[in-house]
């Protein structure tokens, strides 16, 4: 059964693939680590506590590594590794499959395989950021409240993403060692972007030190400037919750409506600049995924209330940064709200 998802549940979001359109090279390197690479090693639940598997082929962020890399046009061999992993680890789930509403292929090839596997729904979803999140998701497609930071293993949900799927298939059910990962490098302070092959272990100085622009000053995020985080140590190591990195250069001024200057990523890189006074246009209560009022934290925050704040919901916050990203007087609401916190 194929099921359209249309706002019915989802709220606010944006289509960043429409704001910032990332070309990719698409040579392939591998990147071998300098220590014995790693294992991927996920210690997975037990049979009977997995009742739903959610299998996310929407990545909501241009810098994410696409479905393609995974999957490539092989939807049926995909989805046959998703079925052996059902019936040989957790065979009392359902699963929901979750794919881009522009990836017509997939989802078609995934219609045809559902109609014979009655335990698969496919769901059809606009790659808008954050609604890939565990907790928005969780509640979409399975109508479950999720706390921001539970995990959602606690009421039986196992969501995964399609290098997962396919490293749980290859280590589980073919017994055979996975050692590395494909992530996705991108972002104005790199010569280009590209997709690698890199063995868990490698450190992020050894991916980054020639690929970056010489004598730019950037800022580097693994897994995206929006609900990623930026690190300074780059002899961190690569382990399988790296998707991607982001290197920006820094750019010293605010920018205003950065979500339509899309010739570049610059909304996070900004050092300096004045933060302007709230001018009320809602703009941070209209486009958040779980329906919160950003600016009334930000305004509890002004007058010295902190507490006040959470009154408001304010546990809900899933920190996608999108109130932030948005917000046309550059006020830094996530980091007021996470103080709040
Ligand atoms: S960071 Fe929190 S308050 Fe801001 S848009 Fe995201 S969920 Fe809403
Ligand atoms: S987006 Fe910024 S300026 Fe607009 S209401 Fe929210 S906090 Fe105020």
């Amino acid at each position: 059964m194929i099921k359209k998802k249309q706002n019915r549940v989802f709220k606010g979001g944006v289509n960043l693939f429409d704001t910032y359109s990332i070309p990719f090279c698409n040579i392939f390197e591998e990147i071998s680590s300098d220590l014995p690479p790693e294992l991927f090693n996920l210690a997975l639940p037990d049979k009977q506590s997995v009742k739903h598997i959610i299998a996310t082929l929407c990545p909501t962020e241009p810098w994410a590594l696409p479905n393609w890399v995974i999957l490539g046009h092989k939807t049926t061999v995909f989805l046959d590794k998703i079925k052996e992993i059902k019936t040989s680890l957790f065979p009392e789930a359902k699963c929901s499959v979750v794919i881009s509403n522009n990836e017509t292929e997939h989802i078609s090839a995934a219609k045809e395989y559902a109609v014979a596997n009655e335990w698969m729904e496919v769901f059809a979803i606009e790659a808008k950021y954050p609604h890939d999140d565990p907790v928005v998701l969780s509640k979409a497609i399975l109508n479950r409240e999720v706390n921001f930071g539970q995990d959602t293993l606690s009421q039986g949900i196992l969501i995964l993403d399609a290098q997962t799927i396919s490293a749980i298939h290859k280590s589980r059910v073919l017994n055979d060692n996975v050692d590395s990962r494909f992530i996705a490098l991108s972002g104005t302070g790199l010569k280009e972007n590209e997709f690698i092959n890199v063995q868990l272990g490698t450190s992020v100085e050894k991916i980054i030190k020639n690929r970056m622009k010489e004598s730019a000053r950037c800022r580097v995020f693994v897994n995206g400037p929006l609900r990623g985080k930026e690190i300074n140590d780059f002899t961190q190591r690569i382990d399988w919750t790296v998707n991607n990195i982001v290197v920006l250069e820094v750019q010293d001024t605010k920018v205003m409506f950065p979500m339509i200057n899309t010739d570049r990523l610059h909304f996070t890189t900004n050092l300096l600049g004045d933060v302007r006074a709230c001018v009320y246009c809602n703009f941070c209560d209209d486009i958040c995924p779980v329906n919160l009022e950003p600016a009334l934290y930000y305004h509890c925050y002004k007058r010295g209330e902190k507490q006040r704040a959470r009154l408001y919901n304010l546990e809900k916050c899933i920190e996608c940064g999108l109130c932030s990203f948005v917000c046309p007087s550059k006020i830094e609401l996530l980091r007021i709200i996470k103080e709040c916190k």
